[in-house]
């Protein structure tokens, strides 16, 4: 970054320095990712300097000879991949996504029914500060008070009663893989579209490890940056018959023109996604979390639905007799990253909720496998136990620098 350097030595300070901080730290946090250096490049590219409002071979403005051709290798990349009919992938994020599915199909006032955001639902599904919650009627479903898990029958009966228009399924805290058969049949019952928000798992689907919605979602939203591990960015897929309202949705429904170097990265971080490594990678990302659930389990602690069948799990410290953010804190400081959550039916407030929540993407794609994330797991231990022992959160953080040392995150390989 030699032009960077010389141009504005503070924001390239910064940039080295975050370098060295994804380097030298655990990256737990759920929805990260470490991105290939070739999905940085394409990132990096002159995409950025283009206009192109309006889809492949029907632009406004000229000049679309080459950002046409890398649209359509997204596009097919993301079908062969997922096998939807219909791919959109100029989402700028998975918020703007959802919007852009609302306005397709929703008037305001029109009610939606997802998970509530304090049991492991996103904000985007009519959480109360957001435009979904603010110009649709949300209604939510809870998880079951005993299990920690989703409960069929209930939401049934509120699909029943509130006859949404949209339902979701999806989530950013839940640690258990979705029924969609099972919302599908709600969905058909209630007369409501079915709308699965994959964000968090789509690399999962991808990798081959995980159940796909494709064949029973009406639409689906995902971002391009948690487990997919590309560039940030989102997609929108869709039955044939949707796809022209999800297209006048996204533009020039919600925004202009598509951010092209994305589109580009988007593409790369499909076809890497298509690659036996990528599976391996996936199958690899659960045996990760399984391999640190289970050393939290054996320590004590408690996860919610007692385990993890994806990438994340929801921790509610409760019995720890300490709270999410002071143990996210302490956690930093030791080295290892991740962040507090509430948990359901929590008696906290969001911003010093109960649990804590952590995902095994970002440290698959470094390399490690079960025998460090069990380290991992005897090292959050010490830390909560000793959490106001700053002597123990250095010593973590010098043994953490010492193992990152031998497993570079992609992209970061010459900081070794
Ligand atoms: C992360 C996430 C989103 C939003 O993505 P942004 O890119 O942060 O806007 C939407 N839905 C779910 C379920 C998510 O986890």
């Amino acid at each position: 970054m030699k032009h960077l350097k010389e141009q504005d030595p503070e924001i390239y300070a910064c940039i080295q320095q975050e370098e060295l901080r994804q380097h030298e730290k655990i990256r737990l946090i759920a929805s990260e990712n470490y991105v290939s250096t070739a999905v940085m490049e394409a990132t990096g590219s002159v995409l950025t300097n283009k206009y192109s409002e309006g889809y492949v071979g029907k632009r406004y403005y000229e000049g679309q000879q080459l950002v046409d051709r890398v649209e359509q290798l997204a596009i097919d990349r993301a079908k062969a991949i997922f096998g939807a009919d219909h791919v959109n992938v100029q989402p700028y994020s998975g918020s703007p996504a959802n919007l852009s599915v609302f306005l397709a199909f929703l008037n305001p006032g029109d009610t939606i029914l997802g998970m509530a955001l304090p049991h492991g639902g996103h904000l985007t599904h009519g959480a109360k500060v957001s435009i979904s919650g603010k110009y649709f009627r949300p209604e939510f479903y809870s998880l079951d008070k005993e299990s920690g898990r989703l409960n069929y029958d209930t939401v049934r009966s509120q699909a029943l009663a509130c006859k949404p228009k949209i339902l979701i399924a999806g989530y950013s805290a839940y640690s258990r893989i979705l029924d969609f058969e099972r919302f599908r049949a709600i969905a058909d019952e209630c007369g409501a579209l079915l709308l699965v928000d994959m964000a968090h798992f789509a690399g999962l689907v991808a990798g081959k490890v995980h159940p796909s919605p494709v064949p029973y979602a009406d639409v689906i939203t995902t971002t391009t940056h948690k487990t997919l591990r590309g560039p940030r960015g989102a997609m929108i897929m869709c039955k044939a018959e949707h796809a022209g309202a999800i297209d006048k949705a996204v533009f020039p429904g919600t925004q202009g023109g598509p951010h092209n170097h994305t589109t580009a990265a988007i593409a790369v971080a499909l076809k890497e996604a298509d690659t036996e490594a990528f599976r391996q990678y996936a199958a690899q990302v659960l045996r990760n979390a399984k391999a640190l659930a289970d050393t939290l389990i054996s320590r004590g602690y408690n996860l919610v639905t007692g385990g993890t069948e994806n990438h994340l799990m929801l921790i509610d410290l409760t019995n720890k007799g300490i709270s999410g953010k002071t143990a996210a804190r302490a956690l930093d400081e030791a080295g290892l990253v991740l962040n507090c959550n509430t948990v359901p039916f929590d008696t906290r407030k969001p911003f010093d909720p109960s649990g804590i929540r952590m995902g095994s993407a970002a440290v698959t794609s470094r390399g490690f496998k079960e025998a460090q994330m069990e380290q991992i797991g005897v090292w959050i231990d010490t830390v909560i136990q000793n959490h106001t022992d700053t002597g123990v959160q250095a010593k973590v953080a010098a043994e953490i620098k010492e193992l990152c040392k031998s497993y570079p995150a992609p992209g970061l390989e010459y900081l070794v």
